[in-house]
């Protein structure tokens, strides 16, 4: 094992003697110097980084921007975090319950972070479990975020989280040392390309880069905002403990908006205009993409099935081919067998 290992906690730079990737300047710092980032619960003063914020997590699922630094992907690789030959055991398309980072930021983090220089504080369900020591910071690049869900935690059962499956794994950098390491983010730097953002995406970052007026940390208010554009269609999002506050909300007020915008788009506008800034951030944002990102599009999608008017209609998304029509006699062929299986069970008893 290499003396100055990369992975071992507090062997590396202070992160003030680390120059940020331009990305990542605007993002606030804590008193010892860490940049803020974005998947983090960040109340003030509070910011805990060894923990990951599943609101922050469906937040930068829904408008598709980087975990660490805020700013959106554009075609960029979509960084992932392993250690030694963890992802040869994850299968063709591996699920993280991570969101995924730009490469410049990825290796940024390994340089500053507390949460990459210590696994143990944070990465990873199978490495908390107790693992030996991981000696190889693995980083992979992935082509795109194949789907977002919620799912049962590894590590504490019955508690889910969200989970990123990974598509079309790229490139790898295997770290064993800090020179590695170190080497590999000057490089990056130095063909670090600009993200220029628009109007929206821009007043989107500013609100997640700060707490709110009130003092609160703004991934809460954002995650609501995200519901309403389409995350309430995530996969198992109800199972998800930390989105109670929006899965318990009267009148499942967070749900039936999001199927109200499904149904009704042009009703989104007036929202561009209200008093929250991030449902007036999220809503100019939706109604100005020339297209969604793939997995809130998939999420609509999913959403469009699952949802009926009064009159038993479904909403047509733009781009999408409209739901099949009920099968009336797989319908009953499904609640015959359903009813013979419960005959069968009464009958066991
Ligand atoms: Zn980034």
């Amino acid at each position: 094992m290499p003396q100055e290992n990369v992975i071992q906690a507090g062997r590396g730079p202070r992160p003030t003697e680390v120059p940020a990737p331009a990305r990542c300047t605007h993002l606030r710092r804590d008193p010892r110097g860490y940049p803020i980032i974005a998947a983090i619960p960040q109340e003030p003063s509070k910011e805990d980084y060894g923990a990951l914020s599943e609101q922050r997590k469906l937040v930068v699922a829904t408008f598709d921007l980087c975990a660490i630094c805020t700013m959106p992907f554009r075609d960029e690789l979509r960084w992932q975090v392993t250690f030694d030959d963890q992802l040869q055991h994850m299968g063709e398309t591996p699920t993280f319950n991570e969101a995924p980072v730009h490469e410049v930021c990825a290796l940024y983090a390994a340089q500053v972070c507390p949460f990459v220089s210590s696994p143990h504080a944070r990465l990873g369900d199978a490495f908390r479990k107790g693992q030996r020591r991981p000696e190889t910071l693995v980083l992979t690049g992935f082509d795109r975020t194949a789907a977002v869900f919620g799912r049962d935690s590894e590590l504490q059962v019955g508690k889910a989280i969200l989970m990123f499956e990974m598509a079309g794994l790229h490139r790898t950098y295997h770290l064993t040392g800090a020179g590695d390491a170190r080497d590999a983010y000057e490089a990056a730097l130095r063909d670090e390309t600009r993200i220029e953002l628009d109007d929206s995406e821009r007043r989107i970052v500013d609100i997640l880069c700060a707490p709110t007026p009130e003092g609160e940390d703004s991934g809460a208010v954002m995650a609501g905002a995200a519901l309403f554009i389409g995350a309430a269609f995530c996969p198992q999002i109800r199972r998800v403990q930390a989105m109670k506050k929006f899965t318990q909300a009267r009148d499942d007020f967070y749900f039936q908006l999001a199927a109200n915008f499904l149904f009704q788009p042009d009703m989104m506008a007036k929202f561009e205009d209200g008093e929250d800034p991030s449902t007036a951030a999220a809503t100019s944002w939706f109604r100005t993409r020339e297209s969604l990102p793939v997995v809130l599009q998939q999420w609509r999608t999913d959403g469009a099935r699952r949802v009926r008017d009064v009159t038993g209609r479904r909403p047509r998304l733009p781009g999408t081919t409209p739901a099949a029509p009920r099968d009336e006699a797989a319908i009953r062929r499904r609640k015959e067998a359903e009813a013979a299986l419960r005959k069968a069970r009464r009958k066991k008893r």
